[in-house]
């Protein structure tokens, strides 16, 4: 189930630009269009889940690739020696801006501790 009014089911359904960076039948990988980092990658299920609060049991498998993308483009992105951070948020608290769950994968400096 993807939601017209989400920009990124827009960019899954190629109807929005982005720099995409992989692609597979249940999930998409793009620059993040205001990067923190050198490497600031999205690794964005195509199944609209509004955040990790809305994730159950039946979803571990899409979860697992996910973040098997990560891995993936930070290898490719030349970060996965060096160290990266992966990180969702969750909420108005949690700094959540657009509520269709993604992966930040946020590298290539070095990065401070959380907090
Ligand atoms: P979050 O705050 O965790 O929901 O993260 C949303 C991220 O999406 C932010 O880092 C934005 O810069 C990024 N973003 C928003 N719109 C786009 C877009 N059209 N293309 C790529 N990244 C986007």
């Amino acid at each position: 189930m993807q939601h017209s009014d989400c920009i990124f089911c827009q960019i899954i359904r190629g109807e929005a630009p982005a720099t995409m960076l992989y692609q597979d039948e249940r999930a998409v990988a793009f620059r993040d269009i205001a990067p923190i980092a050198p490497v600031h990658v999205l690794i964005v299920p195509r199944l609209h889940i509004a955040s990790a609060a809305e994730v159950t049991a039946e979803h571990a498998p899409l979860i697992g690739h996910l973040i098997a993308i990560a891995a993936h483009i930070a290898r490719q992105q030349g970060i996965a020696e060096r160290g990266y951070r992966l990180v969702t948020n969750v909420g108005r608290e949690g700094g959540q801006a657009i509520f269709h769950l993604h992966w930040h994968l946020i590298g290539g400096r070095q990065l401070r501790g959380i907090g």
